[in-house]
């Protein structure tokens, strides 16, 4: 056995052509139904709690293990993922940001998902970014816009750099209260003006959670507010965990040992320390590559990308999956 473990992330995932959303990038349902052949073909599926078990001296893990996980809470995970799942007799881990779900708010992230997707003119979006951000000069302390697009105006594995542009400086460049502010009048402007109804639409809800988990679905952190961790001090990480474990706890999770998904994949050495203080188990990445096992600290397990891993199971084997096997 070679200790190697594939951990696969998933975002949205729901029919999608056809859809009230149609450029929303997701993962069309069908081809998770696709992708679930191929990984039905090739690795076996294993739950965090497998894996944690197997790192203490437990049970070990099978041949070629793959764990499925799921970040931000969408209710398509509810609606879509859980019954497949379960007809295909596999476990998920979810991590849902705290907030979306008990305050039924849309994450600022979100929110720029949407814009993207409903708006096709993406260079008029940052002018109007940019003009916003000039006439807030005297209220906030801000760069330049040469020094902000010198710092952010990158293309990243599945984005253009005016897209990474649009969605750095609304995720965190810019100070909250105005960063927020911009979002918010640009979802007004382009995708709906009832915030609270498409976040109730968008998100799952405390009891579909504890449904989730009482199918046997995992569930785990992804912080409270979905932040980017290293924009805050340790003391504020702490915080903005904690109130994402009071909400595991209300449906049934306990905090002993919970699972973690950075937001962004972003954390700090710091952040280390904070879960390890709260007895955090496992927490997730996003670096692209395959945990080892052996060698991987707990706190910073790598994972692929759904898009990293072919979605039929009559493909040929991927890169990804050679490399699991060597
Ligand atoms: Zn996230």
């Amino acid at each position: 056995m070679n200790n190697k473990l594939t951990v696969l992330m998933y975002h949205y995932v729901r029919p999608i052509v056809g859809s009230q959303h149609p450029s929303i990038r997701g993962l069309e349902l069908a081809d998770f139904e696709g992708q679930i052949d191929y990984i039905d073909r090739h690795y076996n599926v294993v739950s965090v709690s497998d894996v944690v078990e197997a790192t203490n001296g437990g049970c070990p893990l099978p041949t070629n293990p793959l764990l499925l996980s799921f970040d931000d809470g969408y209710s398509d995970h509810y609606r879509y993922v859980l019954p497949v799942l379960k007809r295909r007799k596999k476990k998920g881990v979810f991590f849902p940001p705290a907030c979306a779900v008990s305050e039924r708010k849309m994450l600022d992230v979100n929110k720029i998902h949407f814009l993207l997707a409903n708006s096709s003119d993406h260079e008029s979006l940052v002018s109007q970014i940019e003009r916003a951000i000039d006439s807030a000069r005297s209220e906030f302390d801000l760069f330049s816009l040469k020094e902000y697009r010198e710092q952010l105006w990158k293309t990243s594995r599945y984005d253009t750099a005016e897209d990474i542009y649009i969605k750095r400086m609304l995720q965190h460049a810019l100070p909250e209260r105005l960063r927020s502010c911009i979002a918010d009048e640009l979802f007004r402007r382009y995708v709906t003006e009832d915030e609270s109804g498409f976040a109730d639409e968008l998100y799952m809800s405390e009891e579909n959670l504890a449904e989730m988990l009482a199918q046997g679905m995992e569930i785990g952190s992804h912080g409270y507010a979905h932040y980017w961790l290293s924009s805050l001090s340790p003391v504020d990480q702490a915080k903005d965990i904690d109130r994402s474990l009071d909400m595991l706890e209300r449906i049934g999770v306990s905090r002993q040992g919970f699972y973690f998904s950075y937001p962004y994949g972003d954390y700090t050495h710091e952040t280390l320390g904070v879960l390890n203080d709260k007895n955090c188990a496992v927490a997730f990445t996003t670096k692209v590559a395959l945990a080892r096992l052996d060698s991987s600290n707990l706190f910073e397990l790598p994972r692929l990308d759904t898009n990293d891993l072919p979605k039929s199971g009559l493909a040929p084997q991927a890169f990804w999956t050679q490399d699991a096997l060597v």
